[in-house]
């Protein structure tokens, strides 16, 4: 296995461990947690699915020919798993611990096969993802089309650019509270996103989890806010 697959695959462990030892009291705080996040990510798919999915599907994921996933190292945040377990069924888990536990031949993603991505719900940084073409073809140069996915961009930010409290932070802590270290907690481990937090004015040490919503030193957690906002 690879350095990248073992990262991978421990990180999982780690996630999948703690939510089957913690039991339904966790499970509830995360789901209360990433509700937002959740509702924000079905916005994206609805948008993925209406103006995109022709184009990659027929161009890129049944030929297993995607940009998107031509390396074998793509970047996850910890808490992109935390999420994904939570909406995983146990098999769909195993399913991504499978190619994790075997030698990875190839140059493209390991989470890829024939019916494309094993992720349930894949990596923001994936679902983010649009090649020069799709970005032509798709979306155009101006347009309500363009503007939906700049909002949805913006969006994106709410939950992982730690300029403010984000949900992808408090999940790092959350596990860190309870003795969980993974190279994928780049919210805390990253220079550049700690530097983002020292610009900001807030933690750049971990810090004791707060709950979604409460005030942090640097402000309100605006993803959860944001969700409440928009579905009221
Ligand atoms: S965004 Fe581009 S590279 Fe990625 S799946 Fe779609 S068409 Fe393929
Ligand atoms: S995780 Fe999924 S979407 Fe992302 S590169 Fe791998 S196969 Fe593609």
């Amino acid at each position: 296995m690879t350095a990248y697959q073992d990262e991978q695959r421990q990180g999982h462990l780690q996630v999948i461990a703690h939510l089957r030892c913690e039991g339904p009291a966790l499970r509830e705080a995360l789901w209360n947690a990433c509700a937002a996040y959740l509702a924000f990510r079905r916005k994206l798919d609805g948008f993925l699915l209406r103006h995109c999915a022709p184009l990659c599907t027929a161009n890129c994921y049944t030929s297993q020919t995607s940009a998107c996933c031509n390396r074998e190292s793509i970047i996850t945040f910890f808490a992109d798993l935390v999420v994904n377990a939570l909406v995983s069924g146990p098999q769909e888990l195993d399913r991504l611990l499978e190619p994790l536990e075997r030698p990875h031949e190839g140059a493209k993603c390991v989470y890829l096969d024939g019916e494309g991505c094993i992720w349930r719900l894949k990596p923001i940084v994936c679902a983010m993802f649009l090649c020069d073409r799709a970005e032509q073809k798709v979306l155009g140069n101006t347009g309500r089309v363009r503007d939906q996915w700049l909002a949805l961009k913006a969006e994106d930010r709410l939950f992982r650019w730690p300029d403010r409290p984000v949900l992808f932070d408090w999940l790092e802590e959350r596990f860190m509270a309870a003795g969980i270290q993974s190279p994928l907690m780049y919210l805390h481990l990253s220079p550049g996103l700690l530097r983002v937090k020292r610009r900001a004015g807030w933690s750049a040490a971990p810090s004791q989890p707060r709950e979604p919503g409460s005030a942090g030193r640097g402000g309100r957690f605006e993803g959860r806010d944001r969700h409440r906002r928009s579905t009221s």
